[in-house]
Formats: C-alpha cells, sequence, structure tokens
C-alpha cells in the first residue's frame, strides 16, 4: 500500500470549484522535517514547540529558537509553516519555569494563559519568531484561546518586540497571527475572534475532551472522548462557518484531521487546510483525490 500511495505525493488537492485543500504536516522536531518532505506535506500545519523547551535544561536562547523556526520555513519555501507558541501545561514540566502544582492540569495555568504571565519568556520565542519570518511564509498560532483579550495582549506583547528588534537593528518580518480553537468558549466567540486572528486552526484533540467534559488521558472515559460525537462535529460546524463568514481560513490540526472517514465531512464543513502526523498524508491525499472524482462523475 505504501507503495501505490507513492503517486499523491505531489498531488495538491483540489475540489471541484478550484479551492486547495492544504494538507499539511504536525511536526515536534526538525528532525522530522524530512519524513514530512517525503510524505508529500503541503507546509507545516502545526509546530509543537513545547519539545524545544522540554529537551534542555535551560529556557532556549532566543537565537536558539530563531535557528530552528528559520529552518523550518526553508524547508517549505512553498508552503506556509505554521508555529504554535508554546503550549505547556501543569502536568509538563519545563526548566527555567516554576509550576503550581495543580488539581486540574487540563483546566488550570497553561498554554496562553503561562505564557501571557511570562512576558519575558514569551517575548523572547515572540521575537524568534519574527526574525525567522524574514526567511519564509512563517504563521503563529495561539494555543488554548478562551477570550479576545488573550490576543490582544498577544498583539501588544509582538509590538514590543518589533520596537526592541528595531532598537538593535536586528532584521525582522511579520507574520499572520491565527488561533487554534481547542475550547468550548472560543467556538461560542469564534465570530469576535475571527475579527482579530487571521485563521483558525481547530485542535480536536482538546475541543472534543472540553466539549465532552471528559479528559483525554482517562481510559475509563474515552468512550465520551469521540470527535465523532455529535456535539463535537456540530462545534467544527460552527467553526467553519464562522470563520468562512469572516473570510478567514479555517483549517484543523488534531489528530481528527488525518481520518479518511472524517476528511469528507470537514471539507463539506469548509475546512481547507487539514494538519497531521507525516504518516497519516499519503491516504489524506488519496481520500481528498477521490472526493474530487465521485462530484465529477
Ligand atoms: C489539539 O488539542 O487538538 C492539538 C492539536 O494540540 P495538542 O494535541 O498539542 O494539545
Ligand atoms: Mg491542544
Amino acid at each position: 500500500e505504501k507503495e501505490a500511495l507513492r503517486i499523491y505525493r505531489d498531488l495538491e488537492p483540489t475540489l471541484d470549484d478550484g479551492t486547495v485543500i492544504e494538507v499539511a504536516a504536525n511536526l515536534g522536531a526538525t528532525e522530522e522535517i524530512e519524513a514530512a518532505q517525503e510524505a508529500g506535506a503541503m507546509g507545516i500545519g502545526l509546530f509543537r514547540t513545547e519539545l524545544l523547551f522540554m529537551r534542555h535544561t535551560h529556557l532556549p536562547s532566543e537565537d536558539m529558537q530563531y535557528d530552528v523556526y528559520k529552518q523550518l520555513v526553508e524547508a517549505f519555501p512553498k508552503h506556509s509553516v505554521i508555529v504554535r507558541t508554546l503550549d505547556i501545561g501543569g502536568d509538563k514540566p519545563i526548566a527555567g519555569i516554576e509550576f503550581p502544582s495543580e488539581e486540574n492540569p487540563f483546566l488550570g495555568w497553561r498554554g496562553i494563559r503561562m505564557c501571557l504571565e511570562r512576558p519575558d519568556m514569551f517575548k523572547m520565542q515572540l521575537r524568534a519568531l519574527l526574525r525567522a519570518a524574514v526567511h519564509g511564509n512563517l504563521k503563529v498560532m495561539l494555543p488554548m484561546i478562551s477570550t479576545v483579550d488573550e490576543i490582544e495582549r498577544t498583539e501588544r506583547l509582538i509590538e514590543e518586540c518589533r520596537q526592541e528588534l528595531k532598537e538593535k537593528r536586528i532584521a525582522f518580518g511579520d507574520f499572520a497571527l491565527g488561533v487554534m480553537i481547542e475550547t468550548p468558549a472560543a467556538v461560542l466567540i469564534a465570530p469576535m475572534l475571527a475579527k482579530k486572528a487571521a485563521f483558525f486552526s481547530i485542535g480536536t484533540n482538546d475541543l472534543t475532551q472540553y466539549i465532552m467534559a471528559a479528559d483525554r488521558l482517562n481510559p475509563a472515559v474515552a468512550g465520551l472522548n469521540d470527535v465523532t460525537n455529535p456535539a463535537v462535529m456540530a462545534a467544527i460546524e460552527m467553526v467553519a462557518k464562522a470563520g468562512r463568514q469572516a473570510g478567514i481560513m479555517v483549517g484543523m490540526c488534531g489528530e481528527a484531521a488525518g481520518r479518511p472517514d472524517l476528511i469528507p465531512e470537514f471539507v463539506r464543513f469548509g475546512l481547507t487546510e487539514l494538519s497531521m502526523s507525516p504518516a497519516s498524508i499519503p491516504r489524506a491525499k488519496r481520500t481528498l483525490s477521490e472526493l474530487g472524482k465521485k462530484s465529477a462523475a
């Protein structure tokens, strides 16, 4: 099957109306770039920066992060690369940050919530991203968004970073700033978020656990942790609609994005980007190409 799927590597899935569906890769480290390229990834839809922070015994410096982000955009000159800002929580400690112990880490001080309260660390990442934007089509997205205010506060920090780089005469570019939709709050205020965000990426892993109120790591409630539950699918459809109405791109980067059984439904909702682990890409491309054929017949 692997051989048979190779023919899809260079395919850019296109719908009857001419819409191209970006099939992108989820990556956690630069070591995975080659596998993504081999699989036919049309850019990166989610680069998780957690490993970068967890790998070291100290916080990664601005220069070190810059090198990593630059390497990513240079690896995909024809496509966009979406880097997600640090999404770490009380359950995953990193060197250099003190985490309080929490009863409910998944409902706690994680992702954008933590970053906004550690502006020195957050700005180091944002400056590295602004600098890397010079080298390609970089986009940045914020995890765990649940209020409009979180985007506005991040925008203010980005503006400060621009001023700082200007003062130091360090070259920098610009990136589109998008948000992950992975909390029920974000779904419900999607039309408001769409006025501030350049794009949406639906994180079905967290969105499912939060909508169903079922811990994604607890096997006792695994049955509820199902993206095909009508409540979750309705949320995805709502987000796609809100994004479409505001004219912004809506993609998906949770595990569900790579499921051939669900891809036709997601495309019908209006998602135009699906990001998944490299291993899922060939099959997803095949599913999308068959979709086009079926409607043409
Ligand atoms: C998600 O929640 O769907 C997602 C893509 O992010 P992560 O799995 O890293 O939480
Ligand atoms: Mg998530």
